[in-house]
This record gives structure tokens, sequence and C-alpha cells, in this order.
């Protein structure tokens, strides 16, 4: 469906990008994947991706350096010939109350979560423009659309992720170039595995009833929300189905924001 395009996706060496990665390439793509990790977990996901038969190469860029995001998509378009597809996946957490959030993780959030997803479509766009195609993706969160204790600068960031996604969609109407938004809720990836560490360490019970808690409190479905269908809703934002489709939010959720 997606044959010959290329795409790079942040942030791809785990969990929901590294799903989105692959279903690319499933999909027919050439992907240039991003992130961080241990060079045996980079090695694993590119192979991972690779599965599929087409070109895969990783890119070591730390989103949280604009340069280094620039210096990201300059090498993508030098390596593959052009970027057709962009998802800003990239993203990290940390909890903690605003009278006690440390300075310097509210600046670490917003470069890699939010400045880094402009610092990227910036520099994707020009090339996107002069060829009049493209799809950029954002993965955003329910956390973009509705608040939670403790995730200040999460959910500014993911706010701000949604409110850019609407501006370049506008900005590019008129050409064949959509940007939309993707909401997860609850996924089990490294990201959220922590967070429920933390509350078995808080609540003094064990990892499984924390993952029970957590699920009941927010996700009424009290399921998770599988990377396989982040990656399933951004193959369709990418498909011809979508190409009228931008400035938007799709929400996968297990009805976490109906309430
Ligand atoms: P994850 O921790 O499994 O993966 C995050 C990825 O980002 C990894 O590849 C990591 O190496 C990369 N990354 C982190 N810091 C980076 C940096 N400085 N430079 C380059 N890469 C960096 O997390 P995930 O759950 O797969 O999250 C992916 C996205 O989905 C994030 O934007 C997250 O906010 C969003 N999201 C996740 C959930 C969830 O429940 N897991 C829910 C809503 C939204």
């Amino acid at each position: 469906m997606l044959e010959d395009k290329i795409a790079l996706v942040t942030g791809s060496t785990s969990g929901i990008g590294l799903a989105i990665a692959a279903d690319l390439a499933a999909a027919g793509c050439t992907v240039m994947l991003n992130g961080l990790g241990e060079a045996a977990q980079i090695e694993a996901a590119r192979a991972e991706v690779a599965r599929y038969g087409k070109a895969v190469d990783f890119h070591p860029a730390d989103l949280s350096r604009r340069d280094q995001v620039e210096a990201l998509v300059a090498d993508t378009q030098r390596r593959f010939g052009r970027i057709d597809i962009l998802v800003n996946n990239a993203g990290i957490q940390h909890t903690a109350p605003v009278h006690e959030f440390p300075p310097e993780r509210w600046d670490l959030i917003l470069a890699i979560n939010l400045s880094a997803v402009f610092h990227a479509t910036r520099a994707a766009l020009p090339g996107m423009q002069a060829r009049g195609h493209g799809r950029i993706v954002n993965i955003a969160s329910v956390h973009g659309l509705v608040a939670s204790v403790d995730k200040s600068a999460y959910v500014a960031a993911k706010h701000g992720v949604i409110g850019l996604t609407k501006v370049v969609a506008l900005e590019n109407a008129g050409a064949d170039i959509t940007c939309n938004a993707v909401c997860p809720g609850w996924v089990l990836t490294p990201l959220v595995r922590k967070q429920i560490e933390d509350r078995a360490a808080r609540e003094g019970c064990t990892p499984e009833q924390a993952e029970r808690d957590l699920l009941a409190e927010k996700q009424p479905s009290l399921r998770f929300t599988r990377p396989e269908d982040i990656a399933g809703a951004v193959r369709f934002l990418c498909g011809p189905a979508a190409a009228n489709m931008t400035g938007t939010q799709m929400v996968l959720d297990g009805g976490w924001v109906a309430r």
C-alpha cells in the first residue's frame, strides 16, 4: 500500500515507534530508525524492521538537541533521497507534582516531546512542499486532550503537539501534505512499565495489582491499546483513504476521554 515510500520514525528502537517502523516496512516503506539504547537493542530493532525486505538504516540523533534533529532529517534525505512520511514518535515521561517537578526534567520533556516535533517538521517540510506530497503523523497522547496529576511537562508538551499539528495541517492544506496526531491511551511499553513499577512501590502492592489499578483509573476498556494498533492508525493516516484528513486526532484510548 505504501510501496517505495521513504519513512522516518523517531524513537523507533522501542515500544510504539518500533511497531510503527515495522508496520511501515511491511507496507512497503524504506525506513530510517532513530532512538537511544544499547547497541544490541538497536540491532534487534533494525533486524525486526529489515524482515520485510526493504532498506532500513539507523540514525543515533539525540532529539533533545536541535542540531541533531536537523542532522537526522538531512542525513535521512541524503541517504534515501527524500522523506515522504515523518512520524514524530519519540517521547519521555517524568511524574511529580508541579511544585516538586525538577526544572531540568521539564526542559528535557519539552525539548524531546514538543520542540523536536517542530524541528523535524520544519526541516522535512521544504522537501515535501517541493514534491507536493507528504504525510506527517505526530504521536501525541490522550494527555494532549485531557490532563492527569503529576504530568505537567508531558501534558503541556502533548497539548502543544496537538496545536502544532493543526497549524502544520492548515499551512499545507492546499498541497497533498497532511499532518495528523494519534492519541493513545495506556499502551504497555517501557514508558508505562516504569509507571506501573513506581505505583507498585508507592502503594506497596504487586505489579499486577498496580497494572489493574492503572487501567481501572483511566481506561474503561480495562485493556491496554497495543503498539500494533497505533501502527495500524499510522498506516491508515499515510494511506489513500486519509488523503483528505488533516489536522485531526485519532484517539485509541479504550474510552479514556469519553467520560
Ligand atoms: P518507549 O520508552 O518504549 O519508547 C520511546 C522511544 O523514544 C525509544 O525508542 C527511545 O529510545 C526514544 N527516545 C527517548 N529519548 C530520546 C532522545 N533524546 N532522542 C532520540 N530518541 C529518544 O515509549 P513508548 O510508550 O513507545 O512511547 C512512544 C510515544 O508514544 C511517546 O511520544 C509517548 O509519549 C507516546 N505515548 C505512549 C503511551 C503509552 O501508554 N505507552 C500513551 C500515549 C502516548
